[in-house]
């Protein structure tokens, strides 16, 4: 039995499908003599493949943005002309006749010990151009995942770490649960899990190293609890407890056409996070009112290349589209921080969340900015847009001057099209709040937005000054901290004053005591991953204002997270009995 932090609440039994970092599966095989010839192209042609991606990378950044961003592309090209690294794998298939991806996995540990060994900083750079090139070629020699759909068992996904492209990977795989090594509450692995309603495990010490692939998995994502080959008792408890969780679920899912209203008639926006096509259907599913944050950086970085604003338009559209209820915030480019991609010439920093990230980077690149803003106002006119409702958001606003400038690049935007003869339409602007410097300041900074979002994710990180990635800290990166509440108190009483329309849209909207807390606070617009809008539906209409208030107050009385989570926890459980099941269990 392993302990983790329990991110996705519920029970999940299955068979365990491991994914590595970089390699998904190689198959630990020893190729006949007669197949090794056969790899030896493949493993050539995947050269060719990637080198030709690399190749149109380049050309298409020198169009975009000019020539000086383009050197990282012909530098990983170079690494795969480089008779060196060639000539170590070609070793591993020919000599030692090991399938390609297995080949390329051995090289590249090796090429990683050197880069965590070297003090040379060029050194370091060129290393760092084989990690990502070998990163795209593996992608061209192993399909990322064959979670086949056999009827067998469900399976559950083992990682180390999920990252942003393994998440795109997965996509609307099946899956029964999520168990990482590392990874907070925040984590992509986290975030996908609770998207699709899977219980979820992170920082579950050594996992991999535990199990194989298809041994019995149990993951408790209320506690945290994961049983690598549970025995029978064990296995049997477990399978019963899924069963609830699963009729639990659908029951709850039944509720998806009825209003969201509390118990006392007071209407609340339910509101969901998307991250492309497949969830704003999944968000109309699950009776989501709109979408509340549509997170554009997917576009990126599932796109082989730089996506441009035609087909910026042409997705905005669709998604548009399908928006429940025709109404969708969408916020601009939030790259950076854990979530890189090489076009933008993004170097390695030490402090990547505190450094070059989302809105900042946004304006380094002022080409892609006002790229994807002109794609958004056309949208915008377009016959899928034009009777939406729809606001655009930009990501990890700190300063006035920032909203300043964005306001000028939308009215350049505007005139652009306009002198084009492309149809176009203006829509709200807002800020989403996720710096504490913002929320000190956020009585001046919403007299010159239309409306805000609070990013409660990242502002909990920079609150505590705790990374939300790191399981080390996850105990500090807590949204239910009496100094969390104080700030958010703050935020929705400014806001509500001012008469600005505000939405907290990071993960504590679906977590059922923080839901509670932030009804109390005043806050009446939430946006969440669309798998617990209708557990936050059903926990809104068994509340009234009066008692989120009287819990509200109780709370701020409290002094530490620990004991704001036992109070609020107790509260919502007498509320909705039935929560057991579904939340954090303390
Ligand atoms: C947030 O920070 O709360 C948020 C919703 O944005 P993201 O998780 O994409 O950083
Ligand atoms: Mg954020």
């Amino acid at each position: 039995m392993r302990k983790g932090i329990g991110v996705s609440p519920g029970v999940a039994v299955g068979q365990v499908y491991c994914v590595d970092e970089i390699f998904v599966n190689p198959q630990h095989t020893h190729l006949p003599d007669h197949d090794v010839l056969a790899e030896w192209r493949r493993f050539e042609k995947g050269c060719e493949e990637t080198a030709a991606e690399l190749r149109a990378l380049a050309q298409k950044m020198t169009r975009q943005v000019g020539q000086d961003q383009t050197g990282v592309f012909y530098a990983q090209e170079a690494v795969l002309r480089d008779p060196a690294f060639i000539g170590k794998v070609r070793e591993e298939i020919v000599r030692h006749q090991r399938p390609a991806p297995l080949a390329l996995e051995n090289v590249f540990k090796e090429y990683e010990q050197l880069r965590a060994r070297t003090k040379d900083a060029f050194l370091k750079q060129r290393l760092l151009d084989v990690h990502d090139v070998v990163i795209r070629l593996s992608g061209h020699l192993s399909p990322l995942l064959s979670l086949e759909t056999d009827g067998s068992a469900p399976r559950v996904l083992v990682a180390r770490e999920l990252l942003p492209w393994h998440i795109i990977a997965v996509g609307n795989l099946p899956l029964a649960g999520i168990v990482t090594q590392t990874g907070g509450a925040t984590s992509h692995a986290a975030i996908l899990a609770r998207r699709r309603g899977i219980p979820a495990v992170t920082n579950a010490a050594d996992v991999l190293s535990q199990c194989t692939n298809g041994d019995t998995i149990v993951v408790d994502g209320r506690n945290g609890t994961v049983i690598v080959s549970p025995d029978p008792e064990q296995e049997s408890a477990y399978r019963k407890l899924q069963r609830e969780f699963v009729d639990l679920r659908g029951q709850l899912a039944g509720n998806r056409d009825q209003p969201a209203r509390t118990a006392d008639g007071v209407d609340v926006a339910l509101l969901a996070n998307i991250n492309g096509l497949d969830d704003a259907h999944a968000a109309a599913a699950m009776g989501a009112q709109g979408v509340g944050l549509y997170r554009t950086e997917y576009l990126f970085l599932s796109h082989p290349a730089v996506p441009s604003e035609e087909e910026q338009l042409e997705r905005y559209r669709l998604v548009f589209a399908a928006a429940p209820q025709r109404r969708i915030t969408i916020r601009t480019l939030d790259l950076g921080g854990d979530k890189t991609i090489p076009f933008l010439g993004h170097d390695r920093e030490a402090n990547p969340f505190m450094g070059w990230r989302s809105i900042r980077l946004s304006f380094e690149h002022p080409e892609f900015f006002l790229e994807q803003i002109r794609a958004v106002l056309r949208a915008a006119a377009d016959p899928a847009g034009a009777d939406a409702e729809i606001h655009l958001l930009f990501p990890m606003i700190t300063t006035l001057e920032e909203i300043r400038r964005i306001r000028a690049m939308v009215r350049r935007a505007g005139k652009q099209l306009a002198a084009e003869k492309k149809p176009y339409r203006f829509v709200p602007l807002g800020l989403m709040l996720e710096v504490p410097a913002a929320a000190f300041m956020i009585e001046s900074l919403i007299r010159e937005v239309d409306f805000v979002s609070i990013g409660s994710n990242d502002l909990v990180q920079y609150l505590m000054a705790a990374d939300r990635d790191n399981p080390k800290v996850s105990h500090l990166c807590e949204p239910l901290s009496p100094a969390v509440l104080r700030v958010l108190l703050r935020v929705v009483q400014a806001c509500n004053g001012a008469k600005k329309p505000v939405t907290l849209c990071g993960e504590m909207a679906g977590d059922p005591r923080s839901f509670v807390l932030l009804l109390g606070m005043g806050l009446r617009s939430f946006s969440m991953s669309p798998a617990v809008i209708p557990q936050i539906k059903d926990l809104a209409q068994h509340i009234d204002i009066e008692q989120a208030k009287s819990i509200l107050r109780d709370t701020l009385t409290q002094r530490t997270t620990e004991q704001v989570r036992k109070l609020v926890g107790r509260r919502v459980r007498e509320l909705v009995p039935y929560s057991e099941l579904l939340q954090a269990v303390d």
